[in-house]
């Protein structure tokens, strides 16, 4: 089995979708680890988003994350990394297939920032590295 971090990002939970999202994931029979409703700052987001610093959506993208609560979840479950990234669909909502989260409930709002809904560690790595931030 595996781990990863799912977010589900402040337009998510400003929208009331957590726990549309959360019912997915839990059909899907990934296992809830640990989760917990995240007020997250900047330094948090720095080192999340490191891989990004620079880019020209990098701080339009943390001041977003900065506008609400994150529901940083732990989750487990057979090739769960990749599974979940699956589930959740391609980055920009606008053209996410029909079926995945960002595909049904992503909204293409025009912004300089992707609000798309959820975030899902990309690797071994990322996850191990994320879990960390999120969670100590
Ligand atoms: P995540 O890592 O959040 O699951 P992802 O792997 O699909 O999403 P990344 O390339 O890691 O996307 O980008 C991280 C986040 O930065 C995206 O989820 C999105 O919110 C934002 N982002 C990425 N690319 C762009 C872009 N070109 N314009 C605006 N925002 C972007």
């Amino acid at each position: 089995t595996e781990e990863t971090l799912v977010l589900v990002k402040p337009d998510g939970v400003a929208r009331g979708l957590t726990g549309a999202i959360l019912a997915r994931i839990e059909a899907k029979g990934y296992a809830l680890v640990d989760i917990r409703l995240v007020e997250a700052d900047r330094e948090l987001l720095e080192q999340h988003y490191a891989e990004h610093a620079g880019k020209p959506f990098y701080e339009p993208l943390l001041e977003f994350m900065q506008s609400g609560p994150s529901v940083a979840i732990r989750l487990a479950g057979n090739r769960v990394i990749e599974g979940f990234r699956s589930l959740a669909g391609t980055t920009d909502p606008t053209t996410a297939a029909p079926g995945t989260i960002r595909g049904d409930f992503g909204r293409d709002w025009g912004l300089a920032v992707q609000q798309n809904l959820v975030h899902g560690s990309d690797s071994p790595e990322s996850a191990a590295r994320e879990l960390q931030i999120w969670f100590g």
